[in-house]
């Protein structure tokens, strides 16, 4: 069968290669889903795969299979699946539970502590840019019907989940807290999402991005009862200083100067700071350390990074699209802006992936 591969440490290696088929009987005890795979979204992950600043092959592999964020159809389940049945559409958790922690052992692979990780199409394990895998019912995460044409979408979502969820859990330690004022710091495809299931739970949102409004994603923000605020036309830390700190803050925006910025002054007291973007290089910065480690203290404030998702991320980030749909319906299939069609233009894909407009890139690969 086709697959878009890349051979990890070698810049712009992505090309169509030729892999063999799976059959259902590949796990043991009748264990096994043959998913057919009808679309793949793809993110900055897989722009830096190809541009080989991140990525591993699995062991005994030259060549990575790309892509992370699946939506398939089930054809055919082992005598033992009785948690699927065909036709059901499902999308496939990305970190595998292969290593040797604690976490590992309690499938939460999502909070491992070993080094080295497991994922489809980053890391050791190949991915969904093809046109078949077969896995464990346990990887597995039923989509109802209603939600099939967005469920490209809930990888990238799990992501918002499991910080947000955590946010909540971390606050445990207050006892009470009833946060009223967020803010989502990054307005792609994460921000959109983090913004969409803080309004869901009720929030006043502000989502900060870079591009003055109106264009699409300003909009978007909008759309959802929400804020945007260009910080080209005002900073985060002057607008803080018009409208007030914010008891939680989502980072999502890839540039970890800001991460500083949202550390002095942006978090309320007894508020939360979730860090969720994957900073690659090698940027340095100077900051007030001072203000910072004293704004933190006297204010009881928390900060915590989150990479990942568990099960109960991606049971959530359903639940999550279903209210959307119906509160915001068609905002989630805004999202949806450059399909390509087909495995072959893999490289359409992978280059929408700088265009200025684009919210999410994906590949439908079968119907
Ligand atoms: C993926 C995550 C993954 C992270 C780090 C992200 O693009 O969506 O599932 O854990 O990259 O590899
Ligand atoms: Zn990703």
């Amino acid at each position: 069968m086709k697959a878009v591969a890349v051979l990890p440490g070698q810049p712009g290696s992505a090309h169509l290669t030729d892999i063999p088929e799976p059959t259902v009987t590949d796990i043991p005890d009748g264990r096994g889903v043959l998913v057919r795979i009808l679309r793949v979204g793809l993110d900055g992950t897989d722009k830096e795969i190809n541009a080989a600043e991140y990525g591993a092959a699995p062991e005994g592999f030259e060549y990575l299979v790309l892509g992370h964020e699946s939506l398939g159809v089930i054809e055919q389940i082992g005598d033992g699946v009785v948690e699927f049945s065909p036709g059901d559409h499902v999308v496939c958790r990305v970190r595998r539970a292969e290593g040797s922690s604690i976490y590992d052992a309690i499938d939460t692979p999502d909070v491992t502590t070993d080094d080295e990780y497991f994922e489809h199409g980053i890391s050791r394990v190949h991915g969904f840019l093809t046109e078949y895998y077969v896995e464990e019912p346990h990887h597995l995460i039923k989509i109802p019907q209603a939600l099939r044409h967005v469920a490209v979408l809930l990888e990238p979502l799990s992501i918002a989940e499991k910080g947000i969820v955590e946010a909540y859990e971390v606050q445990g330690r207050l006892k009470v807290w009833r946060p009223r004022r967020a803010a989502v710091l990054g307005a792609g495809t994460l921000g959109l999402l983090a913004t969409m299931v803080l309004r869901n739970r009720g929030l006043q949102v502000t989502t900060y991005g870079l591009n003055p409004p109106p264009y699409l994603n300003s909009e978007l923000v909008e759309e959802l009862g929400a804020r945007y605020v260009s910080t080209q036309q005002t900073s985060l830390l002057d607008d803080v200083a018009a409208h007030g700190p914010h008891d939680l803050v989502f980072e999502a925006t890839g540039y970890s100067p800001i991460v500083f910025d949202a550390m002095c002054h942006t978090v309320a007291k007894n508020g939360v700071l979730i860090l969720a973007s994957v900073t690659g290089g090698m940027r340095r910065s100077e900051v007030p350390s001072d203000a910072i480690n004293l704004d933190f203290v006297l204010g009881n404030k928390a900060m915590f990074g989150t990479v990942n998702a568990g099960r109960q991320h991606f049971e959530e980030g359903v639940r999550d699209m279903a209210v959307a749909e119906a509160q915001y319906p068609g905002w989630l299939s805004r999202l949806l802006t450059h399909p390509v069609e087909g495995l072959e233009q893999y490289a359409q894909a992978l280059a929408n992936l700088s265009e200025h407009d684009v919210i999410k890139t994906f590949v439908n690969i079968s119907e």
